[in-house]
């Protein structure tokens, strides 16, 4: 183990819920340790012979980790054409690397079907857990003795764990004002209500955080002080914001002096883009000079040690971004109090991620090697910046996009893009700036896979007799989605009990992910035509 100089997490143990507290320590762990010993004959578990797993052996076709280029040639004068070309060429030129897992194992330590689809994985297979092991700790570098690593089924599952573990009914939980509408549907049902804490340009606000601790009042808000937060700090879902390392180091030390846990859900942690120059002023360099330098490049998470010394940090990480969604796979890192109760929970609802998933992406872990690893990841933050340039480059073919400084609101001190319906082509844009409103605003996001619509719903000419934003957000919603243009309506992704929005204030929520670029440049293009009749109607 890496830590063995540093000292152990504080205790942490009055934060466990009364569910987690009455689960009864398993009672085949205290056997455990004779099923290891050589010679020992297994009679006790209920384990099918692997002779009869009707599969001998496991094959796949996987990529090699070099698979798309580290920096895509976009520069302004090849534009759109070369883009095109490039992603229609990189779907024909897939090159595999053969992965084959025997039921049997050649050595003892190699990757197996008969352990990979047998009972007893809770923490994850060998094989993985020593994959995980390198990259938690030279990436991540928790700071205290006893962090563990725990395979889950996806942050879905991870999160829900969490819930149980730590909530009792009644709770709150700290939230941003917006966040993933699926973290909160978690606990709602458990009367477990989520408490919104205001946002910034880099995601949860330290200061907006301190008030509501401070001010705290359990007879006003019918509930104890809330004593864990949920947090997505890097290509934030639904805001794209990503929060700095100075920024998580306040919120850190704001949850030690009030005791909260930090629950860092971070599937886009190393989706981590470059900035968005405009496409006019964009060069093509080649990023980063090697894979160390886009490690280093990379925000610390919570877990560093810098900021999480006392083990208070629950950090989830999910496969479903870097590998695949299907594979429902990914892994806790926390402190060894916490990680106990989750395998105990484990063994009530999951037991381990399911078995073919764990061995296919192990095996392709294995045959990457760390290094491959973080060349695939790298390329793939490349591919995720290639998408989100060619997206707002879209947005700035459609729309004039200004750029302004935000004063107000949830982008209040950031570099913001209006965009103005098109000037006339005679008519100096500047002089034409009064009598033209901004139809919404966006801030480019550096991280993830999210843009986040800012609708000026106050310049539409019903605003105020049709009543509120939201209104008008789902009306504009509703004609996009005719057109054939599925974005997310903002109203999905609010915290809060009652409308978060300002008057006139509506969002929509883009995610440049998955649509093919000339797909993308076309939904664009309609979403161009719909908002514009959208803003002409009275
Ligand atoms: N129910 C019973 C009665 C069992 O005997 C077992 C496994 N021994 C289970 C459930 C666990 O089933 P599964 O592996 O499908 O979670
Ligand atoms: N957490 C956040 C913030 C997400 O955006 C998503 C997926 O959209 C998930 C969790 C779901 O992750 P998983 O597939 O690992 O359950």
């Amino acid at each position: 183990h890496r830590n063995e100089d540093k000292p152990k997490a504080i205790d942490l143990s009055h934060h466990l819920s009364n569910v987690s507290k009455a689960r009864k320590t398993s009672p085949l762990k205290g056997l455990q340790r004779y099923a290891g010993k050589e010679g020992v004959v297994q009679m006790a578990g209920g384990f099918p012979s692997p002779a009869y797993f009707p599969f001998s052996e496991l094959s796949a076709e996987g990529l090699i980790p070099d698979s798309f280029p580290l920096s895509p040639t976009s520069s302004s004068t090849s534009a759109f054409s070369w883009l095109l070309k490039f992603f229609q060429g990189s779907k024909i030129s897939e090159k595999t690397t053969h992965l084959t897992i025997p039921k049997y194992p050649a050595g003892p330590n190699d990757l197996n079907l008969a352990a990979s689809l047998q009972y007893g994985m809770a923490k994850g297979a060998p094989q993985l857990q020593k994959i995980l092991d390198e990259l938690v700790y030279k990436v991540y570098k928790p700071a205290y003795k006893d962090s563990v690593i725990l395979v889950h089924a996806g942050n879905t599952d991870a999160w829900f764990k969490c819930v149980q573990t730590f909530c009792n009914p009644g709770d709150g939980v700290l939230v941003s004002e917006w966040t993933y509408p699926s973290a909160v549907a978690t606990m709602v049902p458990y009367n477990i209500k989520p408490v919104a804490v205001p946002m910034d340009g880099l995601g949860m606000s330290s200061v907006g955080l301190r008030k509501i601790l401070e001010k705290w009042d359990e007879s006003t808000s019918g509930m104890p002080r809330p004593r864990v937060m949920y947090i997505v700090p890097i290509g934030q879902n639904p805001t794209g914001a990503t929060m700095g390392i100075d920024r998580k180091q306040e919120i850190y030390d704001i949850c030690v002096e009030f005791d909260v846990l930090i629950v860092e859900d971070d599937p886009y942690y190393f989706l981590q883009e470059a900035p968005y120059v405009p496409r006019s002023e964009r060069s093509a360099t080649v990023r980063f000079n090697n894979d160390e330098a886009y490690l280093s490049s990379l925000v610390p998470s919570f877990l560093r040690y810098s900021i999480d010394y006392q083990g208070r940090v629950i950090r989830l990480d999910s496969f479903s971004k870097t590998i695949a969604p299907g594979c429902r796979l990914g892994w806790f890192t926390c402190n060894s109090t916490f990680a106990e109760r989750f395998e105990r929970q484990g063994e009530t609802t999951t037991q381990a991620p399911c078995g073919f998933g764990q061995s296919i992406v192990t095996a392709l872990l294995l045959n990457w090697g760390y290094d491959g690893y973080i060349r695939w990841l790298r390329a793939l933050t490349s591919q995720y910046q290639l998408r989100r340039d060619f997206i707002l480059d879209c947005l700035g073919d459609e729309f004039h996009l200004k750029l302004d400084y935000e004063t107000s609101g949830v982008w209040s001190g950031c570099d913001i893009y209006r965009a103005y319906d098109k000037a006339p082509a005679d008519v100096a844009f500047n002089e034409k700036l009064g009598a033209i409103k901004p139809m919404f605003s966006l801030v480019p996001p550096t991280s993830g896979m999210y843009i986040w619509l800012q609708l000026h719903l106050e310049n539409h000419p019903s605003f105020g007799s049709v009543g509120d934003g939201e209104t008008l957000e789902m009306q504009l919603w509703i004609d996009l989605a005719e057109a054939g243009v599925l974005f997310a309506p903002g109203w999905m992704f609010s915290a809060k009990e009652e409308n978060t929005d300002a008057p006139g204030e509506g969002h929509f929520r883009i995610s440049f992910s998955n649509a093919d670029f000339e797909v993308m440049k076309k939904a664009i293009t309609t979403f161009g035509v719909v908002i514009r009749k959208f803003f002409e109607k009275q």
